[in-house]
């Protein structure tokens, strides 16, 4: 029996989602040389979760706290459940991962907070957006005691249809959760790929503009796990670590989810990372967005492209050995792309769609 079969070949690349991606080498590097440094204090006493969390205050420019746990699940439902009482609840989008993606995650760690989903009728919510109006619409429709009374606003930067919220929507809907009294939460998890879509410094988007905490996806932008739960207000994290601990999140080898967020921030290898996803996005949409039954369903900003196709060409795609989803968020096919997808994946894909289009059409 070969042990080989696992390593041997190499499966194609796909689209379904970046988490398909394997772990980037910088980060890989960092693991190794973390492995390498003999042994070290457990629980997050070690040189190398120090040094990540210097190095995210030096990128944020700002003496923020800094948490890390498994997962994008962990990190929202943990956050959100430091930000509110049981009796608080949550403003969000529609198409909110915490709502649509993570078992009810939020309510449970918070005792029963309520998500409340802001559907607004505009441009903005079209595309995936919570909105000032939004917001402003759910802290007024009701102030009864019957009713969970408002506490925090989330928001999700890139959001789960490929749209990047600009400077000035994050700084509106902060704004709006100032002076309702809420705190204002982003959810992170392609955090990096609305970084490099905007160009702006991390922290224009985040406590300059008004963010409280957000949670910072590494997982799908080239690390094997582990996101941080960056808190700027660190009024709002006290006790955090005990909650992260009684989660069953507390990493007793913390240094191997930090390690590698070491090798990620270094040389900006996050924001190259995000950049290259991106382009590949960009790449993909250049190909197909013209194509006989193709529409493209959102802007491509981040590094994904939403698009409606006839249901004979997703049947070719899918008999050709390309996996993505359909139906996501508002409808669709998804594609997206990873720090590592190939120039090479995207033009054999395109090539394939088109390919299905003519016959189709
Ligand atoms: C992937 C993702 C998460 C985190 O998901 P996990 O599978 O729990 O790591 C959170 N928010 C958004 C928008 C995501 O796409």
């Amino acid at each position: 029996m070969s042990t080989s079969t696992l390593t041997s070949l190499p499966t194609r690349q796909q689209f379904a989602s970046d988490n398909l991606a394997g772990i980037c080498p910088e980060a890989l590097q960092s693991i190794l040389d973390a492995n390498g440094s003999g042994h070290q204090p457990a629980y997050g006493d070690d040189a190398w979760t120090a040094r990540s969390t210097d190095m995210l205050r030096d990128l944020f420019q700002t003496d923020c706290d800094v948490y890390y746990v498994f997962n994008g699940t962990a990190a929202n439902s943990l956050a959100l459940a430091s930000l509110c009482q049981s009796y608080h609840s949550v403003i969000c989008a529609p198409m909110a991962h915490i709502e649509t993606d993570e078992c009810g995650g939020p309510e449970f760690f918070s005792n029963g907070s309520k998500l409340l989903v802001a559907e607004g009728d505009d441009e903005a919510s079209r595309l995936g957006k919570l909105t000032p109006d939004a917001v402003e619409y759910m802290v007024n429709r009701r102030s009864d005691i019957h009713y969970p009374k408002p506490k925090v606003v989330s928001i999700t930067q890139s959001t789960e249809v490929g749209t990047v919220y600009s400077v000035e929507e994050v700084r509106a809907i902060a704004a709006i959760a100032k002076r309702r009294h809420l705190k204002l939460h982003m959810d992170g998890a392609r955090f990096a790929n609305a970084v490099a879509s905007l160009d702006v410094h991390p922290s224009e988007i985040t406590w300059r503009a008004g963010v409280d905490v957000l949670c910072f996806g590494g997982t799908k932008n080239g690390l094997p796990v582990g996101e941080a739960v960056v808190f700027f207000d660190r009024d709002l994290s006290v006790d955090f670590a005990w909650r992260v601990k009684q989660a069953g999140q507390l990493a007793s080898k913390m240094r191997f989810i930090s390690a590698p967020w070491v090798g990620m921030l270094e040389h900006d290898t996050w924001l190259r990372n995000a950049r290259h996803a991106n382009a590949m996005a960009q790449r993909l949409h250049a190909a197909i967005h013209h194509l006989p039954g193709v529409r493209v369903l959102y802007p491509t900003q981040a590094n994904a492209v939403f698009a409606q196709l006839p249901a004979a060409v997703i049947t070719r795609l899918h008999a050709a050995g390309w996996k993505f989803y359909e139906f996501i968020a508002g409808g669709g096919c998804r594609l997206m792309c990873a720090w590592d997808t190939l120039p090479e994946t995207v033009d054999a894909f395109a090539s394939d769609l088109a390919n299905a289009c003519a016959v189709a059409a």
